[in-house]
């Protein structure tokens, strides 16, 4: 079986949401399909929440009623029949209706994920009554009756596997499963979710619950570019990448992959393709466990990231200095990115800068202390095993008018990793493209 994810902008009008149903009712078997929520949705959602948060229900509710209003345009263009624009009008008005009940509730983070879950029910609800409609057996499967975390705050596979294989043997004969992506119930049953951009580990851990033989994340682009399109000009799709490498490039900020995503298709064998909903019979990029040798594929780029640099003559060839050090960033959970030691000082890198002041602090009990704010990891991703000769040369060559922070090469072998700062970001990827991929 295979699993097809569709984000937001596939999503994102009901134009769309019938190419969708055209697209994932062409084969011969049954397919699982995940939704987000409409482009805009969550967006709109959180803006909500914020206003919710500064006790402004006249804001939130101006929000929410905006947003009403759009859906019921999208009921009248979707549906064909009275009978199922009333259906869907009524479980819209519930949605909304719910909505506004929060505002005038104590708001804490646990209504806040009430909230933002709304967008995956209210577009999960609509395709399923428009393929109805149009005679597709589809069943739409609640996420928050089987996608479940721990108290770790980590998906529970065998929980997932359990109650979705148990749901899927309700509905025999069905043509379409259809579910949420992004939402999930954590340890104590309280509604949850992913983080943002989770619906494609929603669609990873699905695949792999149920054994699928292919995930395939359908977007708005024909898959992975050789770098990011929202900032260099001229890229192209890769159409092979390893999971390490997709890891990679996710982690350092090609958005159109969630970095959770690959693990659990990485574990369960299964490739993913990234394809195009607005192109659909564009190759896009699969990934799998083939490495193509020899091979720079692609360049990423992480904003707001902090640079910290301890330099301590005394201590830092002392044994546990390094554990030390690392030992304050996790008891702020604050996780590091890149590493770089040298015999009188060690530099990190961070992105999540909410403890910055509590770690510089206790840093400073170890040595001198300089923090660099505003920088950006570029990270360059393909086949660099230190066995070939010559690759990180070119990289570094491509970078030979750019003041370079800290460089991080041989933590694996799919990736060197540059520190710059963010003024410098576009020249240095338009750079690194011109040089590697002329
Ligand atoms: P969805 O809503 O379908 O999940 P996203 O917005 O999360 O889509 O991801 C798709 C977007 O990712 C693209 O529109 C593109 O602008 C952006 N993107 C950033 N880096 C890359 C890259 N290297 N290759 C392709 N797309 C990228
Ligand atoms: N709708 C959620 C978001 O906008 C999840 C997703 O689309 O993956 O982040
Ligand atoms: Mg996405």
């Amino acid at each position: 079986m295979k699993v097809m994810k569709f984000g937001g902008t596939s999503v994102g009008s009901p134009e769309r949401m019938k190419e969708v149903t055209a697209l994932v009712t062409k084969f011969n078997e049954p397919v699982f399909v995940v939704l987000s929520a409409m482009s805009g949705t969550t967006n709109s959602l959180v803006e909500i929440s914020d206003y919710l948060y500064k006790k402004n229900p006249d804001g939130a509710n101006e929000v929410i009623n905006r947003l009403e209003q759009k859906y019921d345009k999208h009921v009248d263009e979707l549906y064909a029949k009275d009978e199922t624009k009333a259906q869907t009008r009524e479980f819209l008005k519930s949605e909304f209706d719910y909505l506004r009940s929060f505002t005038k509730e104590l708001f804490t983070s646990f209504e806040e994920k009430s909230i933002v879950a709304q967008g995956e029910m209210m577009s999960t609800n609509m395709v399923v009554n428009y393929m109805n409609e149009i005679g597709i057996k589809a069943v739409l499967l609640n996420a928050l009756d089987f996608m479940r975390t721990d108290k770790n705050a980590e998906p529970d596979p065998v929980y997932i596997k359990e109650k979705l294989s148990a749901l899927m043997k309700e509905h025999e004969g069905v043509q379409v499963f259809l579910t949420q992506g992004f939402i999930c119930r954590n340890a104590y049953g309280e509604i949850d979710n992913l983080q943002r951009g989770g619906s494609d580990y929603t669609a990873s851990l699905i695949g792999a619950a149920i054994g699928a033989d292919e995930i395939q994340i359908w977007t708005d682009i024909d898959g992975m570019h050789n770098n990011d399109p929202r900032v260099v000009d001229g890229t192209k799709p890769v159409h092979h990448l390893h999971f390490e490498e997709a890891a990679e490039l996710a982690y350092f900020g090609a958005k159109i992959l969630h970095p959770t995503c690959v693990q659990p298709a990485k574990y369960a064998g299964i490739p993913v393709r990234l394809l195009n909903t607005m192109d659909p019979e564009a190759e896009g990029t699969t990934i799998s466990n083939k490495t193509e040798y020899g091979k720079i594929k692609a360049i990423a780029a992480k904003d707001n990231i902090t640079a910290i640099k301890i330099k301590s003559s005394r201590m830092l060839l002392a044994t546990g200095f390094l554990r030390k050090v690392f030992e304050i960033f996790e008891s702020y959970q604050t996780p590091i990115d890149m590493v770089c030691t040298s015999e009188v000082g060690v530099s990190m890198s961070i992105d999540n800068s909410a403890h910055l002041g509590e770690i510089v602090d206790e840093l400073k009990k170890y040595g001198t202390v300089t923090v660099d704010t505003n920088m950006c990891i570029i990270c360059v991703v393909g086949d660099l095993d230190w066995s070939n000769v010559g690759f990180e040369t070119i990289a570094l060559d491509a970078l030979k008018d750019i003041p370079v922070r800290m460089v991080s090469y041989g933590g694996s072998n799919y990736n060197i990793s540059f520190l710059i700062r963010e003024e410098d970001k576009k020249r240095a990827l338009q750079k690194l493209s011109d040089t590697i991929f002329k």
